[in-house]
């Protein structure tokens, strides 16, 4: 079947964090967005501008049904009107998923560790969210720099999804707290040394970066340069 654009009414808003929102848009009557997966995006429209369209993955996932939900930062143009004016009862236009930033849940066994860095842990709470539903042994490590504790994104969800999925991890690393900050966890950029103490099983891990082009790119150096991975174990998502 063709894929659809549809016009979708925005059925909630959540703000997560003062500059980070998710919308959730409830597909019409009769929509059939065809098969598509967790990790994928979807790309938006406001409907007096058409021709403005921006890709955001989905935060929710592929077993999600009736809904498509994506997490916005404010940042440019598209990211500052969804996070300052979307509310529920808008419409939006929406292009349906497409993509392949996908999890390897099948075989099962793999170890995904997940590098993210800000906004770009969008859609590795659909990768979980997918994992821990099915209760698959698919291991998931999500690796996230933030800049301070205030800019964690999903924070009480993954803790959520933590105590419910014992194959689930969730490590963040802050790069910009005051020495006075009471924050016990780890502090810093993301090293070789970090990422590599985790990878226990190299051949069964693939591993995941999602956020800006320079991140990634950082990202994919450390595992394919580094940990001497093959590209075909590293999978990315750049967003510009
Ligand atoms: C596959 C994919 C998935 C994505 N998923 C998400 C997601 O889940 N969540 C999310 O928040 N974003 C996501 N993005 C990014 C998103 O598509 C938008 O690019 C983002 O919201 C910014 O909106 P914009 O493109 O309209 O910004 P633009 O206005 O085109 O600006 C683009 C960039 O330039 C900067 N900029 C703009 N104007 C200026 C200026 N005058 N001076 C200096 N800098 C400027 C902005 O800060 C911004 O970083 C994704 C992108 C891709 C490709």
């Amino acid at each position: 079947m063709a894929k659809v654009i549809a016009d979708m009414l925005i059925e909630s808003v959540t703000l997560e964090l003062p500059d980070v929102k998710t919308v959730r848009l409830q597909w019409p009557e009769g929509y059939d967005p065809g098969e598509f997966k967790t990790g994928q995006f979807i790309t938006v429209a406001w409907p007096h501008k058409p021709k403005y369209r921006r890709a955001y993955s989905l935060s929710s996932c592929g077993l999600d049904r009736g809904f498509y939900e994506v997490t916005v930062k404010r940042d440019g143009k598209m990211g500052t009107s969804v996070v300052d004016w979307a509310e529920a009862g808008d419409r939006m236009t929406v292009i349906p998923p497409a993509g392949r930033f996908l999890p390897v849940f099948d075989p099962p066994g793999k170890h995904l560790i997940c590098v993210a860095g800000g906004s770009g842990v969008t859609p590795f709470r659909g990768f979980v969210r997918e994992a821990t539903a099915r209760n698959l042994d698919t291991r998931i490590t999500v690796l996230y720099t933030v800049r301070t504790t205030q800019d964690i994104i999903f924070a009480r969800e993954f803790q959520e999804l933590e105590a419910k999925n014992p194959r689930f991890r969730f490590l963040v690393t802050c790069t910009r707290l005051t020495p006075e900050d009471p924050w016990t966890g780890r502090r810093g950029r993301i090293t070789p040394e970090w990422v590599r103490s985790f990878v226990d099983d190299p051949a069964n891990t693939v591993f995941y970066a999602c956020g800006t082009n320079e991140m990634v790119g950082a990202v994919e150096h450390l595992v394919t340069g580094d940990l001497g991975l093959p590209k075909e174990q590293m999978k990315t998502e750049k967003w510009g």
